[in-house]
């Protein structure tokens, strides 16, 4: 059997893009991870007839996930209206009531505020839908499982507290017994660089990806292409007849298929070995990203930002000569640089940065987008400029893709 979803997100900050949606795609993949297929998500502000009009959106579908409303202010009205279109009415819990202002008061206690208030938004926040089920507070607020057909799950908007009430109710009927009749979902990412859009659209041509019995997603992410297919078991060797096709033409750029991003592959083939960075335009970017992930400090050993000139000198012993010779974005700069924090840092490698992010700056020789980056290390030097896309937001992201890519292929080539 399978389960069809979808999600309500609901929030006038969400909808006016104050604040962005973690909900939808988190609880995506949650449904994802059971083996549930999810319809659509669909954003409405704080207002009870877009509510009931994205409710009735989802008649057909047996799981409607909602997030955001159940707060104790006037417009946190989604367990009101929830209840309204399951055609049922709200009722006080009074030993939910008593559960929520221990929470609440012991809130007050640290942080202060009126008795009376609270205790009234504790009372409204206990009010629940009659034969709902009650899904204890992460904060403040309860949510509720309401309906059988579908079944509507009422979630808090706080991030935090949502995915700790998911973790609770997938195991509260009649949500568990729904979950697992969804049977299972594989996923799969293949990943590669460098590889354009057109390039992986002909192939899908040509093996007509159109008739295969699941969906192939493509999308261009930081610069890399991605490969993201959803499968039931039973489509399992037809998936396997699709990856073969697609790595019989593009094998030779595939760096990912368990789903690891090119930071995690790099961290894992580092094995040891340890990495500096000499930055102009990325102004420490390329740095930030190789710390990003937990435990980097194994194979980080620092950088430096050398935005002038003169701090290219000072801080990463790039001889002015070689500057006033071929320009700040060079080739011979780029490889001064990594070799200068190579030696300062005394690392097994070192990333050297220069290029011109934009919007200004450019020139007909080196437009905007042109970076030049090395890779050096004892065994080898991987060298390259490249002509970036985008905005200067775009043009220094994409410069980290780059180096990481060409930190891989130099790792990829020590005997
Ligand atoms: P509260 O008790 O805090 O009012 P609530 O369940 O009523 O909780 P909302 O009022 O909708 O939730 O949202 C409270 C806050 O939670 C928002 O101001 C926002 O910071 C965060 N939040 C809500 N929805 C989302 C979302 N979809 N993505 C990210 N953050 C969200
Ligand atoms: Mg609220």
């Amino acid at each position: 059997m399978s389960v069809r979803a979808g999600i309500i997100v609901t929030g006038t900050e969400v909808l006016s893009g104050l604040i962005r949606d973690a909900n939808g795609p988190w609880l995506s993949e949650a449904l994802r991870g059971f083996g549930v297929e999810l319809s659509q998500i669909v954003v409405v502000g704080d207002r009870p007839d877009d509510l009931r009009r994205a409710l009735d959106f989802f008649a057909d579908v047996d799981l409607v996930l909602t997030s955001g409303g159940l707060g104790p202010t006037a417009d946190d009205l989604t367990a009101e209206v929830v209840a309204g279109w399951a055609g049922t009415t709200m009722v006080l819990d009074p030993g939910l009531e008593e559960r929520i202002w221990a929470i609440v008061n012991s809130l007050r206690k640290r942080i202060g505020g009126e008795e009376a208030p609270m205790r009234a938004g504790a009372r409204k926040q206990a009010h629940v839908p009659v034969g709902a089920v009650v899904l204890e507070p992460k904060g403040t607020a309860p949510g509720f499982l309401v309906g059988t057909s579908p079944v509507v799950a009422v979630l808090p908007g706080p991030p935090r507290e949502l995915q700790r009430m998911w973790a609770d109710a997938v195991n509260v009927e009649p949500l568990a017994s729904l979950l697992r009749s969804a049977g299972s979902l594989e996923q799969r990412i293949l990943r590669f660089f460098p590889l354009s859009e057109p390039q992986i659209a002909a192939t899908l041509r040509e093996i007509d990806a159109d008739s295969l019995p699941f969906e192939v997603t493509t999308c261009l992410r930081r610069g890399e292409l991605e490969v993201a297919t959803v499968y039931r078991p039973a489509e399992a060797s037809a998936y396997a007849t699709f990856e073969a096709e697609i790595r019989e033409r593009h094998g030779d750029v595939l760096f990912s298929d368990d789903g690891a991003t090119i930071d995690e592959v790099i961290a894992r083939a580092l094995s040891g070995l340890t990495v500096a960075t000499a930055e102009s335009c990325t102004g420490g970017l390329m740095a930030g990203r190789l710390t990003d992930l937990a435990g980097s400090s194994a194979y980080v050993l620092g950088g430096v930002v050398v935005y002038s000139n003169e701090a290219k000198t000072a801080f990463a012993d790039v001889d002015p000569e070689l500057i006033a010779a071929h320009g700040a974005v060079s080739p011979e700069v780029a490889r001064a640089l990594a070799a200068g924090a190579r030696s300062r840092f005394g690392a097994d490698l070192g990333i050297g940065i220069t290029g011109i992010a934009g919007p200004g700056g450019g020139t007909e020789e080196k437009p905007v987008g042109t970076v030049c980056l090395c890779v050096s290390s004892s065994w080898g030097v991987e060298e390259r400029v490249v002509r970036l896309p985008g905005s200067r937001a775009d043009v220094r992201d994409r410069t980290t893709t780059v180096a990481l890519h060409m930190l891989r292929a130099l790792l990829g080539s020590r005997a």
